[in-house]
């Protein structure tokens, strides 16, 4: 494998760590974690993909909203403290680093130091919770852009606002960090002149086992948004968004039902 890269001592890899299941890693993540000597990791990564770093010292400094966080800048210099110590580190981040998870601010910090730094990517939420939804993102003639979003301001940014607003020139998005807040973003989105009757699917922990699904409308959300969860939530709104649309023998749906029954013969119970 000309390709493949070779995790060298004095490098930070910032690693996607996909969505949580352990066997949605890439097998370049897999071969990085093995090579590690350090990890610094989030809060939400499965015991089971750390323990894929053998050799590393695990250290988490994982942001999740409400509870403890390592500052921002602190990390950084762990970052690069470890480089300098001539180690393979490893930086684990949940999904895909590249999407709202502060990768550019770690890596205008390592580049200021002179600490050479790779990303790994990652499948991101969204793309997981679409696999979830069994409901293709994109869909020829009706749904032709998807935006990622998120509703939450980052320091220093003055508001929600632009999330929102992104979502509602695209033909679909899917909404990250955005559950706490649904009922206004619901609002903020008809009132930006999408249906309110346009589906929305909320996803809790895709790929997990504690994962779960359901189904509403803008207007709805807009009224009684979903209630605090334990694990991530991540909101797909657009029109092909429905439970019918994920053509789930399990669910009883019996538009649903009848499409699955056409193509592919009697019911079947589904191992999940
Ligand atoms: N870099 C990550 C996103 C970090 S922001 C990625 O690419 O996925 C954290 C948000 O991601 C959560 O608030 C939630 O909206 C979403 N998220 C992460 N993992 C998730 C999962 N397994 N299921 C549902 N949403 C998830």
């Amino acid at each position: 494998m000309t390709s493949a890269i070779t995790p060298t001592p004095g490098t930070v890899y910032l690693v996607g760590a996909g969505p949580g299941a352990p066997d949605l890693l890439t097998v370049r993540a897999v071969r990085v974690l093995a090579a590690a000597d350090v990890v610094f990791h989030d809060a939400l990564v499965h015991p089971d993909t750390l323990a894929l770093a053998t050799r590393a010292r695990l250290v988490p400094v994982g942001k999740r909203c409400g509870r403890h966080s390592t500052a921002q800048r602190f990390i950084n210099k762990r970052l690069v403290d470890a480089a300098r110590d001539g180690r393979i580190v490893v930086r684990l981040k949940g999904g895909d680093p590249m999407l709202f998870g502060r990768a550019q601010e770690e890596i205008a910090a390592l580049a200021d130091a002179g600490v050479p730094c790779a990303v790994v990517p990652g499948i991101t939420a969204a793309l997981a919770a679409a696999a979830t939804l069994r409901t293709s993102l994109t869909e020829r003639g009706r749904v032709r852009s998807v935006v990622l979003a998120t509703a939450r301001a980052g320091d220093g940014e003055s508001g929600a606002g632009s999330g929102v607003a992104a979502l509602a020139a695209a033909d679909a998005g899917a909404l990250y960090m955005g559950a706490g807040q649904a009922a206004a973003i619901a609002a903020a989105l008809v009132a930006a002149g999408k249906p309110g009757a346009w589906p929305v699917a909320i996803v809790e922990s895709a790929s997990l086992p504690g994962e779960t699904i359901s189904y509403t409308t803008l207007g709805e959300m807009a009224q009684s948004p979903p209630t605090a969860r334990d694990g991530p939530v991540i909101l797909l709104a657009g029109p092909q968004f429905t439970r019918a649309a994920r053509c789930d023998p399990d669910v009883g749906d019996p538009e649903a039902d009848d499409a699955r029954r056409a193509v592919d013969g009697p019911r079947r119970a589904v191992a999940r």
